[in-house]
């Protein structure tokens, strides 16, 4: 590789740089964010704002040493908890599948890159991206995995209380990250949730999912479920510094798994190369017509076919 690239922001490379820095294992990294309310002291995009600027300290912290790549931002997500909310912007479902699934295929198109790791600033995405990467595993050949960071932190939180929405992990990143965005003076004006018990039944209990929303009053003051008053730029810097550390033994399971699955693949394809696999589904024969069109076959192994036709 030589000389070290001129910026670790894919958008901000020439198409010639693309080829002469990225490769099949470099770790492409994508913040997911969302547009939605967060009570009356942070903005709509404060999921966008923690996505894009964790990613950016992770590409600075781990770039050099492992080859990591920003992403442009995906900005709007699944946020219909919030969409009581003058200015809360939500996708389908099938919008927002489908959105990720162009970009993955865009990925295995245009780019030497074949690990990924999706930065989630917004807890409602948890459930569609958890299946999505092994669709993206399977469909495109793509190694990838999701952060979900603030429970990736091991930073000890000091408030007591059920912390979900717009209370002190998020409020305290903002005014880490984006102080300027954080409207301090409206903080004073939300307060406790009333029922922690129904807290604790629609929205943690692991044994029964419910659409819960940010306008129930048994969960929710004014958008807010947590305590933001417990909130600082301190505890802040904690949580981002936590994160960015324990990203790395996730990058590292990344590469990890990238050489084993190229191992097996290796193995699997001496032991039975006669052995072409069931047909594959229609959806799935696109989408291996696609990632074979691949700009950046050359030299470098293509993606694995999924389902083999
Ligand atoms: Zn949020």
């Amino acid at each position: 590789m030589g000389r070290s690239p001129p910026s670790r922001t894919l958008g901000e490379l020439t198409f010639a740089e693309i080829s002469r820095y990225l490769k099949e294992t470099s770790i492409l990294c994508l913040p997911v964010g969302a547009i939605e309310q967060h009570g009356l002291h942070l903005p709509l995009n404060t999921d966008v704002v923690v996505a894009e600027e964790l990613t950016r300290r992770i590409v600075a912290r781990w770039g050099n040493d492992l080859d990591l790549w920003q992403l442009p931002t995906v900005a709007i997500s699944l946020s219909r908890e919030h969409d009581w909310a003058p200015g809360t912007m939500c996708l389908t479902l099938e919008s927002f599948i489908a959105l990720l699934e162009d970009i993955a295929r865009e990925i295995v198109r245009a780019l030497p890159a074949r690990n990924l790791v999706i930065v989630n600033g917004h807890g409602g995405n948890r459930g569609i991206l958890e299946n999505l990467v092994r669709e993206l595993h399977g469909d495109c050949g793509i190694n990838a995995c999701v952060i979900h960071p603030l429970d990736l932190s091991k930073a000890e939180r000091t408030s007591k209380s059920p912390d979900v929405h717009g209370g002190e992990g998020e409020t305290s990143m903002m005014l880490a990250l984006a102080p300027h965005l954080v409207r301090r003076d409206q903080i004073g004006r939300t307060k406790e949730p009333l029922d922690q018990k129904a807290i604790e039944a629609l929205v943690f209990d692991r044994g029964t999912t419910w659409p819960w929303r940010t306008d129930d009053p048994r969960l929710a003051a004014r958008g807010v479920i947590g305590d933001a008053h417990a909130a600082s730029s301190e505890f802040g810097e904690r949580i981002v510094d936590s994160i960015v550390a324990e990203v790395r033994p996730v990058l590292d399971r990344l590469l990890e798994n990238q050489r084993l699955a190229r191992g097996a693949g290796d193995a699997k394809a001496l032991a039975q190369p006669a052995d072409r696999g069931a047909p594959a589904a229609p959806r799935r024969r696109r989408r291996a017509l696609r990632a074979r069109t691949s700009t950046h076959s050359g030299n470098r192994p293509r993606p694995r076919p999924p389902g083999r036709s």
